[in-house]
């Protein structure tokens, strides 16, 4: 991508209407920009990072039996009152059409997805069953002040598991714990897994929680790793000691990017998802429910991955893996250079942005470069000659290096 024909530049200001990290450095930095209070467009850069999360989070879903759906955003009144949520649920948005009937706006999918399964399936050889999407939500978020943190549209994935009873489901549930473990690794995020309250839904579920002054949630945990809870549950205070020896136990405030709960037959009951045992006799599906805010993470890391320059984007979730600086580029043959090191990157399939303007200075270029984010930065002008300057973005040491050796490095 040649940055002159980029769709969304950089801003040099902080917005004014921004107080967290995450919107006024995707801001500045060219990945989003914002339609109204919770709601975001994403321009090249920005789609960039959130379809490389979803890819990730995609491709663990799969590798846990996960079918991918996409099911309606627009749903029926009359499955929403059936669940009681129509009055129930707070940040549910109603639409209303010129025929005068009442829509909500899915913030969730239980309503659309249950009675679409019970259509589909009527013996025990249907299930086990696990199915995902990953989609817009809408929300009536009351505070809706953290930028990509907590929208009133966002990105979300949505896994939803059926099974014959209990025990199936506490295995696949065990296998989603890993599973989630896996995805906030791929994202370089250190998540916590934490005892949450389940709700209406059942005595307990599991949130993932990364620490960070931004997140809204606070969790006690033990820095060993055998121990957390949230607070608004747990008993456990503050400065207790670790039974397993390991110091006394933190409070600190995370962002939760993702949970995973047992939602038993309560909404099976509801829509009389039954099946037909081995003795052909009707028995209630048992549901599980696994969500994970995309958009979350795209904000969350950069919350935890930046300094007072920009965002320093891991690898595995990067728009692109290298960004040319072209500096001198009104010398023909440093934009040649600078060119053809561009293409040869791309035929080799590293993903490259190139900075080709013309009269700008090295500094304003740098200053772009280190905003962005993308993990190599590679200077190509009058002085480096033959070579290539290559710089990490989270390292400060340059060294010259041959393209090959680039390759090498970036292989
Ligand atoms: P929270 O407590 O933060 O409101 P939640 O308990 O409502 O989250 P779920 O309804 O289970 O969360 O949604 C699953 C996941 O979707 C959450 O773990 C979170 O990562 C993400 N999420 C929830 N609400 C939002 C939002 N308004 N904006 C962005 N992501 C969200
Ligand atoms: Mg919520």
């Amino acid at each position: 991508m040649f940055y002159s024909k980029l769709f969304g530049k950089t801003v040099k200001t902080d917005p004014k209407d921004e107080i967290s990290v995450n919107a006024k450095l995707l801001i500045r930095a060219g990945f989003i920009r914002k339609e109204l209070a919770g709601v975001y467009n994403f321009l090249p850069l920005g789609l960039r990072v959130l379809t490389k999360i979803a890819n990730i989070v995609r491709d663990e879903m799969n590798k846990a039996g996960g079918q991918e759906i996409l099911l309606s955003a627009l749903q029926t009144k009359n499955n929403w009152q059936k669940t009681g949520r129509w009055n129930s649920f707070d940040a549910l948005f109603k639409v209303k059409s010129r025929y005068e009937v009442e829509y909500a706006l899915g913030p969730t999918h239980e309503e659309v997805l249950v009675p679409l399964v019970k259509q589909l399936i009527s013996s025990y050889k249907d299930l086990p069953l696990s199915l995902y999407q990953i989609q817009t939500k809408f929300r009536d978020e009351p505070r809706a002040k953290s930028g990509i943190l907590r929208g009133r549209e966002f990105l979300m994935k949505d896994l939803y598991s059926f099974h014959q009873d209990e025990e199936d489901f506490e295995k696949y549930y065990e296998v989603m714990r890993k599973t989630y473990l896996e995805v906030f690794k791929r994202c370089s995020l250190e998540a916590i897994e934490t005892k949450a309250g389940g709700g209406t839904f059942s005595q307990f579920s599991h949130e993932y929680q990364v620490i960070s002054e931004a997140g809204e949630d606070e969790i006690v945990y033990c820095p060993g790793g055998d121990f957390s809870e949230n607070v608004e549950i747990t008993e456990v205070k503050e400065g207790k000691q670790c039974e397993l020896g390991h110091g006394s136990l933190k409070k600190v405030k995370v962002i939760e990017v993702g949970n995973i709960f047992p939602l038993k037959t309560k909404f099976s009951e509801v829509f009389d998802l039954t099946y037909k045992d081995k003795n052909g006799k009707d028995q209630l599906v048992v549901m599980g429910c696994y969500g994970i805010g995309i958009s979350r993470l795209m904000g969350t890391i950069v919350e935890v991955h930046h300094d007072d320059k920009g965002i320093i984007w891991p690898e595995s979730v990067a728009p692109f893996m290298v960004h040319i600086v072209g500096l001198d580029m009104d010398d023909k043959s440093v934009a040649d250079r600078a060119e053809k090191v561009y293409k040869l990157l791309l035929a080799e399939g590293i993903e490259t942005l190139i900075d080709d303007r013309q009269n700008l200075s090295a500094g304003e270029k740098f200053a772009d470069c280190d905003l962005i984010g993308i993990p190599y930065r590679v200077v190509i002008s009058k002085k480096t000659g033959e070579k290539l300057e290559v710089k990490k973005r989270s390292e400060k040491e340059t060294s010259f290096v041959s393209l090959d050796e680039l390759i090498k490095m970036l292989k």
